[in-house]
């Protein structure tokens, strides 16, 4: 196929011991763990999930020196499993959404937390606070098939080797197939998606120089920098 500009490269995911995993979209939850969301001023027992995305090319892989992005003077870091999607579909049932997964990644849903707070009182979309350039570490792949599905895995983030969150998996508010679920219900999910899962209490903000090392158990441990 010929185009008129050069095709914009495909995003990818490294997957351990496999070949790597195209991004197709990014979605992500937005309050998911009941602490978290009691920390931004908000009642948890009574909401449904909510989503908002990422465009694919603000994924950046382990061990990259991450600019400070711009506009901000106040990026936050947002520890999240990511779900990578090896099949799709419309309403899918909770008992068969595990189905979908094929595998799990230590992600960053990096915030440009003044310019979300600006949006929001305003009523505006979290684009730019959200889905900026380099928003969107992340980890290798580990396939379900080697490490399977989620049960208390802890999370957790360390900035400069000091534990800022602290987690754990049986914590989320919407599990992974419930969140699947839910999702497919507003939109048709395809293999390429990925699901930035939500963020546990503990968020605060990154400087320059700031190295940022994420876990959840059994996955790669995800390592940036800001400089
Ligand atoms: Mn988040």
């Amino acid at each position: 196929m010929a185009y008129a500009i050069p095709a914009p490269p495909t995003a990818v995911i490294p997957v351990l011991g496999g070949a790597p995993f195209p991004v197709r979209r990014i979605y992500c939850v937005g309050r998911n763990y009941a602490a978290h969301a009691r920390e931004m001023g908000h009642d948890p027992d009574r909401e449904e999930p909510f989503f908002f995305m990422k465009p694919t090319d603000a994924i950046v892989g382990n061990g990259a020196e991450i600019p400070y992005p711009p506009m901000t003077s106040d990026l936050h870091h947002e520890i999240e499993l990511v779900v990578a999607l090896a099949r799709g579909g419309s309403d899918i049932p909770v008992e068969s959404a595990l189905d979908c997964v094929f595998g799990y990644a230590v992600g960053l849903d990096m915030t440009r937390r003044d310019l979300q707070g600006a949006a929001k009182k305003l009523g505006r979309p979290w684009d730019f606070g959200k889905g900026f350039d380099n928003a969107a570490p992340c980890a290798a792949i580990t396939p379900a098939a080697k490490t399977g599905h989620p049960g208390a895995w802890a999370i957790w983030l360390e900035v400069n080797g000091k534990l800022r969150q602290k987690s754990d998996l049986s914590k989320l508010i919407w599990n992974i197939p419930e969140t699947i679920a839910y999702l497919s219900r507003y939109m048709t999910l395809a293999p390429g998606d990925i699901i930035f899962s939500g963020t546990p209490e503990g968020v605060a903000a990154v400087g320059r120089g700031d190295r940022l090392l994420g876990h959840v158990d059994g996955l790669e441990d995800l390592e940036v920098s800001y400089v």
